[in-house]
């Protein structure tokens, strides 16, 4: 059954098959650290945008002349830094600051050349010129927990490797800090995600951020992305929940592949084909150099994951992920 919001009032569907593809763009994530609102966010919510706002249009005026403490390690975050990088060119008194919760940015940093998609490599590659430029005050290992007011703007407060440390005053926050999905439209269903990135459950160990860079997730269809609840299905971003690499390619193949399973043909529903571009960097989670499997490293152009990957797919079956030449990082 289906709830219908329309502008002449509520109505009840019944559908045969439901396919949530509603997205994660209206529920990002909070500016405070472990998910939770920081201590002031609420109340200086006019001063946050959440996202990428439109610093060169029509949030122009919101940006010129002023600091701009951006938070966050994704390519909103680094779009929204070139963007003020930008404006600041134009507009004199324009600062910004970027504070990270990590210590590494090799990812966001990228495979530069050897990332697949030019753009991608492209946009890792000039944060990091802007960062390395000195125009940008960068502040790693920061977990914001408070926003205070001082003197008519705002100083962030935050735990930092040396202790608390307060970053400011500033005069607007970007919150780049990502999405997650919104499950309160389905909590009647019996849904199976992963317990702690909230996307489709058999997708959840192959596109963990913290244990995958390379780009590459098996290809997956209907059956992956269906749930106990029958003729229910997640696709599109909020299939990953709340891991931050999904790629429209993706989301095409995942609906070709739903439609036809709908449609009655298996064959069709079976045979999903993604091959997805790499991001030419492949990080290693800390403590696991040593390991064989997805995140271990390359002694030589294949390692054992990208061989056991290679079985798996052969074998019609999900891999671990990392298919392909991988390198340890630094
Ligand atoms: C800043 C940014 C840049 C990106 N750039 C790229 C890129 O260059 N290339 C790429 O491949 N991917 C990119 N992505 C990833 C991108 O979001 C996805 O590839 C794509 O938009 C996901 O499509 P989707 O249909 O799953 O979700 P969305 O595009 O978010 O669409 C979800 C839709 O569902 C609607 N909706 C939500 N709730 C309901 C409801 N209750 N009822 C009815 N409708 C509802 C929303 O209004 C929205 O229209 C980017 C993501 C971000 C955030």
């Amino acid at each position: 059954m289906l709830v219908v919001e329309t502008a002449d009032g509520t109505r009840r569907d019944s559908a045969r098959a439901v396919i949530d593809a509603s997205g994660t763009w209206r529920t990002p994530n909070p500016l405070g650290a472990g998910g939770i609102a920081a201590e002031g966010e609420a109340d200086f919510a006019d001063r946050i945008a959440y996202g990428i706002p439109d610093i060169l249009g029509r949030d122009r005026a919101l940006y010129a002349g002023r600091t701009t403490l951006v938070a966050g390690s994704g390519h909103s975050a680094a779009n929204a830094l070139l963007d003020l990088a930008r404006l600041a060119e134009g507009a004199p008194g324009t600062a910004f600051i970027w504070a990270v919760r990590g210590t590494d940015l090799v990812r966001i940093y990228g495979g530069g050349d050897a990332d697949q998609l030019p753009a991608r490599g492209e946009l890792g590659a000039d944060v990091r010129d802007l960062a390395e430029s000195g125009r940008v005050q960068l502040v790693t290992g920061f977990a914001t927990l408070a926003i205070r007011a001082h003197d008519g703007r705002l100083i962030v407060e935050g735990q930092s490797e040396e202790g608390l440390l307060q970053l400011g005053p500033v005069d607007r926050i970007i919150a780049a800090t990502g999405q997650r999905p919104d499950l309160s439209l389905t909590r009647e269903l019996r849904l199976d995600l992963d317990p702690w990135l909230e996307s489709v459950k058999a997708l959840g160990p192959l596109i963990d951020p913290n244990e995958h860079s390379c780009g590459d997730v098996p290809p997956h269809g209907h059956r992956e992305l269906s749930h106990p609840e029958p003729g229910f299905y997640t696709v599109g971003i909020k299939s990953y929940g709340r891991a931050p690499t999904f790629l429209l390619l993706t989301g095409y193949e995942q609906v070709r592949s739903v439609a036809a399973a709908l449609a009655g043909d298996v064959a069709a529903a079976d045979a999903v084909q993604l091959v997805l571009p790499e991001t030419g960097v492949c990080t290693v989670p800390a403590g696991r150099a040593s390991q064989g499997c997805c995140g271990g490293p390359a002694p030589a152009a294949t390692d054992a994951c990208c061989v056991a990957d290679a079985d798996a797919k052969a074998a019609g079956k999900m891999g671990c992920g990392c298919v392909g030449k991988m390198e340890a990082a630094e």
